[in-house]
C-alpha cells in the first residue's frame, strides 16, 4: 500500500474541516485534507443562514460572490400566523444577516487552507481509520480507485453530521431520536417572499422544529422544514409536513423547486468526549449545532480554528490529555449556551399551538430590547399569569 506522511489528517472539507486546515497549516505543521466528494461545496446540504458576528473571529472577509442576500432580521410566525415576533440581526443569532451561496463559499474556504499551505485531494473518501497503541495515527483513504495509507500525528475529524471517523476512533457521538431534526429543503423559484427577512414558522407545522424560508434574491429562496424524530414514524411525514405547508401559502404554491435536499442537524447539549489520543472532532462530527435554530456553520468554523491551533500546540504529544485543551475550549464557548438551548427546545417542543400563539402575542408586542429567555418569560408572566405554570422550571 503507498504510504503517505503529515503532522495533521483533516477528513472532510466543508467549512469545518477547511478552518481547522488552514489554521493548522498556519503554524507550520503538513497539512492534507481529504474530500469524498468530487468537487467541494456540492450538493449543498444547508438553509445557508448565517450572522456576520462571527467572521471577524476566523478572519473571514465577506466576498461579494459567495452573498445570495443581505438580511435585516428575523420574523418568527405564530402557528395560527396572526402575530410575528420581528428580531434585528442582532436579536436574531448566528443564522441571521446573510444568505449564502455555499457552493462558493465552502470553495473560498478551502481555498483559504490551500493558501495556507494545505494540500486537499477531492474525490478522495477516509475509508477506515488507523489505530496502533491506543492512538489514532492516520487514515485508509480511497484515492482514483486505489486505497492508500495517510499517517499523521494528529486526525481532525470533520466528516459531517454522519461522521463514520469518530465511530471508527470508538468516540460515541450517537444522538437520541429526540435530538435529531430530520430536514427537507426546496430551493424554490418564482414565488413572493419579502426579501431582506428571514422567516420562521413554529407550532405543529413542523413538530419538534420550525419551517424555514431564506430568501436567494429575487423570487428565490430555500424553503424548508426540520422535524424532531422522536415526533414521527417515519421521515416521509418530514416532505408531507412541507409540502401542506406550502399548499397553504399562495406565495409559494406558484412556485417550483429547482433543487430538493434532505439532511440532518443534531439538537443535542456539547458532548462530553470529542477528543482522545491522536483526534479531534469539530463542527456537525462534534455535534456543535446550536439546538434551538440547528445552526451550524458558524460552530464549525470557530471549533475548526480551535481545533487547527491545538493541533499545532500538542504536534510532539497528541495524546488525550493534551488534547483536552481542545475540548476545554469547546465546553467554554458552547456548553452552558447548548444546554440551556437544549432545554428550551425540549420545553418548546411540548407547547401546544394554542400556548405558542399566545406566547407570540405577548412578546410580539412587546419591547424586548435583548431577546432573552428571562425577558420572554418576564412578559408572558405580566400577560399570561397562568400560563406561566408551564414555564417554570424555565425560569
Ligand atoms: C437542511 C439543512 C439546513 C441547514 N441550514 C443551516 C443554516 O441556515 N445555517 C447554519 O449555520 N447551518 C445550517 N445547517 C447546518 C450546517 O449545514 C452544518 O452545521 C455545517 O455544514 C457543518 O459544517 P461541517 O464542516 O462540520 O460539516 P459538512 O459541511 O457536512 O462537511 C463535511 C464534509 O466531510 C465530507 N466527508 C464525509 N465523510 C467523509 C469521508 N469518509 N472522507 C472524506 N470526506 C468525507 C463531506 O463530503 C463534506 O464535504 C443546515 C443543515 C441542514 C441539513
Amino acid at each position: 500500500m503507498r504510504r503517505y506522511e503529515y503532522d495533521v489528517l483533516v477528513v472532510g472539507a466543508g467549512p469545518g474541516g477547511s478552518m481547522a486546515a488552514r489554521f493548522a497549516a498556519r503554524h507550520g505543521l503538513r497539512v492534507l485534507v481529504v474530500e469524498k466528494r468530487p468537487e467541494i461545496g456540492v450538493p449543498v446540504r444547508c438553509a445557508e443562514g448565517i450572522s456576520r458576528t462571527w467572521l471577524d473571529e476566523v478572519e473571514i472577509e465577506p466576498q461579494k460572490r459567495w452573498i445570495d442576500a443581505e438580511i435585516d432580521g428575523a420574523k418568527i410566525y405564530s402557528p395560527n400566523e396572526r402575530y410575528v415576533l420581528k428580531l434585528s440581526a442582532d436579536q436574531a443569532g448566528n443564522e441571521v444577516g446573510f444568505v449564502l451561496n455555499r457552493e462558493y463559499f465552502d470553495k473560498e474556504l478551502a481555498s483559504l487552507a490551500v493558501k495556507e499551505g494545505a494540500e486537499l485531494w477531492v474525490k478522495s473518501p477516509a475509508v477506515n481509520i488507523i489505530k496502533e497503541d491506543g492512538f489514532v495515527k492516520g487514515a485508509i483513504v480511497r484515492r482514483f480507485g486505489e486505497e492508500v495509507e495517510v499517517r499523521a500525528r494528529i486526525v481532525i475529524a470533520a466528516d459531517g453530521f454522519e461522521s463514520q471517523v469518530a465511530r471508527w476512533a470508538g468516540l460515541n457521538t450517537v444522538l437520541r431520536e429526540r435530538d435529531v431534526d430530520s430536514c427537507i429543503q426546496y430551493r424554490m423559484t418564482n414565488i413572493d417572499v419579502e426579501e431582506n427577512f428571514t422567516h420562521f414558522y413554529i407550532g405543529s407545522c413542523a413538530p419538534g422544529g420550525y419551517i424555514w424560508i431564506f430568501p436567494k434574491g429575487e423570487n428565490e429562496a430555500n424553503v424548508g422544514i426540520g422535524v424532531a424524530l422522536n415526533k414521527i414514524k417515519d421521515r416521509g411525514e418530514v416532505k408531507k409536513y412541507l409540502d401542506a405547508f406550502i399548499e397553504k401559502h399562495p406565495n409559494l404554491r406558484k412556485g417550483t423547486p429547482i433543487q430538493i435536499v434532505t439532511g440532518a442537524v443534531s439538537t443535542c447539549p456539547v458532548p462530553k468526549h470529542i477528543v482522545d489520543n491522536g483526534i479531534m472532532l469539530v463542527g456537525d462530527a462534534a455535534r456543535l449545532i446550536d439546538p434551538i435554530t440547528g445552526g451550524g456553520l458558524a460552530n464549525a468554523c470557530i471549533s475548526g480554528k480551535y481545533a487547527g491551533e491545538i493541533a499545532a500546540k500538542c504536534i510532539e504529544n497528541p495524546s488525550k490529555e493534551c488534547l483536552e485543551e481542545y475540548q476545554n475550549k469547546v465546553e467554554k464557548k458552547w456548553e452552558r449556551k447548548h444546554l440551556r438551548n437544549w432545554f428550551v427546545k425540549e420545553k418548546l417542543s411540548q407547547l401546544s399551538d394554542d400556548t405558542l400563539n399566545k406566547l407570540l402575542e405577548v412578546i410580539s408586542q412587546e419591547e424586548i430590547k435583548r431577546l432573552s429567555v428571562r425577558g420572554i418569560l418576564e412578559a408572558v408572566q405580566k400577560r399570561y399569569p397562568e400560563l406561566i405554570e408551564e414555564f417554570e422550571d424555565l425560569l
